[in-house]
C-alpha cells in the first residue's frame, strides 16, 4: 500500500495512535494535577501558613478537572478508527490541551506570586510534555508562548491591573517590580526552556527514527520471510525499502550467472518504459560496481553524476537522487537494491546504513528462495529424467520381446528344447523388466519439461528422416504405406535434436500402432507464412470426439485401445506436447473415428540471429 502525503507529513510528527496514547497520558497527569492542586493548597495554607489565595486555587483545580473531563471525551472520540480524520482531530485536541494548560498555568503562576512564584519550574514540566507531543518546530513556539504568559502576568501585576500575591513573606515585597530580578528570572527561564526543549526534541526525534526503522525492519522481515517464491520475496523487499524511507520508487537488480550483468528483477513505483531499459553491465556502471564491492553509494544529483549508465532514462523517470546498496549473500554479492527520490540530495549516510540493514535481511530471504528454487528445479529434473529414461527404455525392451516371441513361435526355424527353455526364461525376465519400467513410469509422472538442454537452430528434415528410417520396418511389418513429403529447402527451427526426434517418433509410432494393416501413414512438412508446418496423417482407428480433449493427459488411453489390448502407457502425447511448447510451437489434432487422425504441428522458422539473441537475453 502506497503511503499518502498526509501519512508522510504526519509520520514526521507523530503517528496518530502514538498521539492518542500521549494525549491520554497527558490527561492522566492532569487528573493528578487537578486533584493535587487543592490538596497542596490546603496543606500550604493550613500547615505551612503560606498566604496563598486558597479559594481561587481550589477553584482552579476544579476547573482543570472539569476541562480534563471534556478533553478526555474529545480524545476518545478522535481515537475512532477512521484514520485520516482521526489524525487531524487528535492534532486539534492536542493544541486545545496546550492552550488550556497554558491558561491554567498563567492563572496558577499569578496566584502563586507571578514572577517571584516558586512554582515557575512547573512551566518547564509542561514544556517537556509539549516538546514530546508537538510537531517539529512548534515546541519553540510554545517556549515563546510560555515566556509571554510569564511576561504578561509579570506586566499585569507590575502595572497594577492584577493584584500581586506575596506568598513568601521573607522576600522583599517589591521584588516583583525589581527590573534586574525580573529580567534575570525571565532570561533564565527562557534559556532553560529552550535548552530543555532542544534536548528533548533531539532525543525524541532520534528515538522516533529508531522506532520507525525498527518497525520497517520488522515489516521487512515479516514480508520477505512469508514466502519462498523468489519474485514475491524481491517485490516485498523493494516495496519495504521504498516505504521505510518514504520514497516513491525502488528496484532490485540481481547479478546473472555471468556475474557482470544486473538484470531488473523487481521494481516498485517505476514506469514500464524505465524497466525496459535493459540490463546494466557492471563493468560499465561504476555506481553498481562500487555498491557490489560492498559499499552503499549515494547519488546526490542524478542529472550531473557521471556514474549513471542510462542518464536519459533516469531524467525521463524524474529521478533526482539515488541510493544504491549491495545485497550481500553469504559468499558473494547477489545484486543491488536501489531507492530513488524525485528530489535532489535526498539520502543521508544514516539512510544508507538503514537500507543496508534491510538489504541484509533481504539477502537471507533471497538465498533461501534461491535454494528453494534450486531444490524444486533439481526435483523437477530428476522426475523428468526418470520419466524420459523409463519411457525410452520401453521401446527396445518391447522390440526385444517381440523378437523373442517371433523366435518362440518358431518363425526363425525350429528350436531345440533347451533353446526354447532358455528363450522362455528370457521372455519372462523381459516381461518383468517391462512391468518394472511401467511402475517407474507411474512413479515418475509429474508435470515436467524436458531436461534443459540448450535450444539450437536446426533443420527439421534430417531429424524426420532419421525417425522415419527407424520406424520403417514396423510399418512394413504391418503392411502400412509410409509416405514422407519434405521440401528441398531447409526448415530451421529452434529446438533440440533429441526433443524433435521424440516428437516425431511418438507421433509416427502412434500412427503406425493405431492403423490397421493395409492402411497408410504420411508425414509432411512445409513452410507457411514464416512457420514450419508438419502434419502426421494416418488412416487408422481414429479417436472418438469425446476422448479428443484428453489425449494430451498423462496416462490417458482411449477406451478402444485398452479394450483391444494395444500396448502403451499413455505418456507419448503429453511428452510430445511439452516438447512442442518448449520449442515455441503449437500442436493440434483432427480425428474421425474409423477414418483416421491428423496431428498438425507448427514451429516458428528460426532466423540465423535467433539463438544469439537468446544467449544475450539470458
Ligand atoms: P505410449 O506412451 O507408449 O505412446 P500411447 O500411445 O497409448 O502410449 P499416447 O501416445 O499418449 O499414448 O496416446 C494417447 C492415446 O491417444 C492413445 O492411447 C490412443 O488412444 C490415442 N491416440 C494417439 N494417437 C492416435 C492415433 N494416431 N490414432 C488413434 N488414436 C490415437
Ligand atoms: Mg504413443
Amino acid at each position: 500500500m502506497a503511503e499518502t502525503e498526509t501519512d508522510r507529513s504526519f509520520s514526521e510528527w507523530l503517528p496518530s495512535q502514538a498521539a492518542v496514547r500521549d494525549s491520554l497520558r497527558l490527561i492522566h497527569i492532569r487528573w493528578v494535577a487537578g486533584a493535587l492542586l487543592p490538596l497542596t493548597t490546603v496543606f500550604c495554607v493550613h500547615l505551612l501558613g503560606l498566604p496563598l489565595p486558597e479559594l481561587q486555587l481550589i477553584a482552579l483545580g476544579a476547573a482543570i478537572l472539569l476541562y480534563n473531563i471534556a478533553l478526555n471525551h474529545l480524545v476518545q472520540k478522535a481515537a475512532a478508527p477512521q484514520a485520516r480524520s482521526a489524525i487531524r482531530r487528535v492534532q486539534q485536541v492536542v493544541i486545545l490541551q496546550v492552550v488550556l494548560d497554558w491558561l491554567s498555568l498563567g492563572i496558577f503562576l499569578h496566584l502563586t506570586g507571578g514572577v517571584v512564584s516558586p512554582a515557575i519550574p512547573f512551566l518547564l514540566l509542561h514544556m517537556l510534555s509539549v516538546a514530546i507531543l508537538l510537531p517539529r518546530r512548534s515546541p519553540y513556539l510554545y517556549v515563546g508562548l510560555g515566556t509571554s504568559v510569564l511576561l504578561l502576568v509579570t506586566w499585569l501585576e507590575w502595572a497594577g491591573v492584577l493584584p500581586h500575591y506575596r506568598i513568601i513573606p521573607s522576600l522583599p515585597p517589591g521584588l516583583y517590580r525589581d527590573p534586574v530580578y525580573v529580567a534575570a528570572r525571565l532570561t533564565f527561564f527562557t534559556v532553560t526552556a529552550l535548552v530543555l526543549v532542544y534536548l528533548t526534541r533531539s532525543i525524541t526525534r532520534r528515538l522516533r527514527r529508531r522506532e520507525r526503522h525498527l518497525s520497517a525492519l520488522l515489516r521487512t522481515a515479516q514480508a520477505v520471510s512469508s514466502s519462498l517464491d523468489l519474485p514475491e520475496v524481491l517485490d516485498a523487499l523493494a516495496r519495504q525499502a521504498a516505504h521505510a524511507l518514504s520514497m516513491p520508487k525502488a528496484s532490485i537488480r540481481l547479478l546473472d550467472e555471468t556475474g557482470d550483468r544486473l538484470a531488473m528483477t523487481a521494481a516498485f513505483g517505476l514506469s514500464p518504459s524505465y524497466l525496459d531499459k535493459g540490463p546494466v553491465e557492471v563493468s560499465r556502471s561504476p555506481l553498481d560496481a562500487e555498491a557490489l564491492a560492498g559499499q552503499p553509494v549515494i547519488v546526490r544529483e542524478a542529472a550531473t553524476d557521471p556514474r549513471i549508465q542510462y542518464p536519459k532514462e533516469v531524467a525521463a523517470e524524474g529521478i533526482r537522487s539515488i541510493l544504491v546498496v549491495p545485497i550481500m549473500g553469504e559468499r558473494r554479492p547477489l545484486g543491488v537494491l536501489r531507492v530513488y527520490s524525485d528530489q535532489p540530495d535526498c539520502f543521508t549516510p544514516e539512510d544508507a546504513e538503514f537500507v543496508t540493514a534491510i538489504a541484509r535481511q533481504g539477502a537471507i530471504a533471497i538465498e533461501n528462495a534461491l535454494a528453494h528454487q534450486a531444490l524444486r528445479e533439481a526435483d523437477r529434473r530428476r522426475a523428468e529424467f526418470m520419466r524420459v529414461v523409463t519411457h525410452e527404455l520401453r521401446s527396445p525392451v518391447a522390440g526385444a520381446q517381440s523378437l523373442l516371441r517371433t523366435l518362440l513361435r518358431g518363425l526363425a526355424g525350429e528350436l531345440t528344447a533347451p533353446q526354447r527353455d532358455i528363450l522362455s526364461r528370457l521372455a519372462r525376465r523381459l516381461d518383468a523388466l517391462m512391468a518394472l519400467i511401467d511402475d517407474l513410469l507411474v512413479l515418475a509422472a509429474s508435470k515436467t519439461v524436458e531436461l534443459e538442454e540448450p535450444l539450437r537452430r536446426l533443420p527439421l528434415q534430417p531429424v524426420i528422416r532419421q525417425v522415419v528410417e527407424a520406424l520403417a520396418h514396423r510399418a512394413e511389418e504391418k503392411q502400412i504405406t509410409l509416405t514422407v513429403d519434405l521440401p528441398p529447402e531447409a526448415l530451421p527451427i529452434r529446438g533440440t535434436e533429441e526433443g524433435l526426434a521424440r516428437i516425431f517418433s511418438n507421433l509416427l509410432d502412434n500412427a503406425i500402432k493405431y492403423t490397421p494393416s493395409g492402411g497408410h501413414v504420411c508425414i509432411k512438412a512445409a513452410e507457411r507464412g514464416g512457420q514450419a508446418v508438419i502434419t502426421v496423417t494416418d488412416s487408422g482407428i481414429g479417436i472418438p470426439e469425446d476422448e479428443l480433449p484428453h489425449i494430451w493427459d498423462e496416462f490417458f488411453r482411449s477406451r478402444r485401445v485398452r479394450r483391444e489390448g494395444i500396448r502403451g502407457t499413455g505418456l507419448g502425447l503429453s511428452i510430445v506436447r511439452q516438447n512442442v511448447e518448449r520449442f515455441g510451437g503449437t500442436i493440434g489434432v483432427r480425428s474421425v473415428e474409423g477414418e483416421g487422425t491428423t496431428f498438425r504441428i507448427t514451429f516458428p522458422i528460426a532466423g540465423p540471429g535467433d539463438i544469439e539473441e537468446e544467449a544475450e537475453s539470458l
